[in-house]
């Protein structure tokens, strides 16, 4: 199927794009980025893209209240959100695998994993000033 290989390419291409990137960029800041390499892309595409990505655990979704951000690397990991511009950052230390056998024990089924600091960037604390 000639569109079904389209549109896997362009996922690639997504994904691809995404992994580069140590920030955690929107949907839109994504599509921005990605149209310099497919200029026919539509946002769209992009956004279906990331979520059919995240849903099956090859990229993480970043839920702040507002606009979604995306990370290209999946395992669980921390990060420090500024409240103010909305920047997403990792925090670059690993963690320990969470207790996923003793909350399977429990009957849960784990999903994912989420943990967030919060608080001002260097850039808003400085234009603060
Ligand atoms: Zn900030
Ligand atoms: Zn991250």
């Amino acid at each position: 199927m000639k569109i079904g290989q389209r549109r896997s390419k362009q996922r690639e291409l997504i994904l691809e794009e995404l992994k580069g990137l140590t920030c955690h960029p929107t949907a839109d800041e994504l599509y921005e980025m990605v149209r310099k390499r497919i200029s026919n892309i539509s946002l769209g595409t992009v956004y279906r893209n990331l979520e059919l990505l995240a849903a099956n655990g090859v990229i993480l979704k970043i839920e702040t209240g507002g606009k979604n951000r995306f990370d290209g690397t999946s395992a669980p990991h921390p990060h420090i959100r500024c409240i103010q511009c909305g920047k997403v950052d990792d925090v670059k230390q690993q963690i320990e695998a969470p207790p996923l056998d003793r909350l399977q024990a429990r009957g849960y089924e784990v999903q994912g994993c989420c943990i967030e600091y919060f608080g001002l960037c260097p850039d808003c604390i400085s234009s603060s000033h």
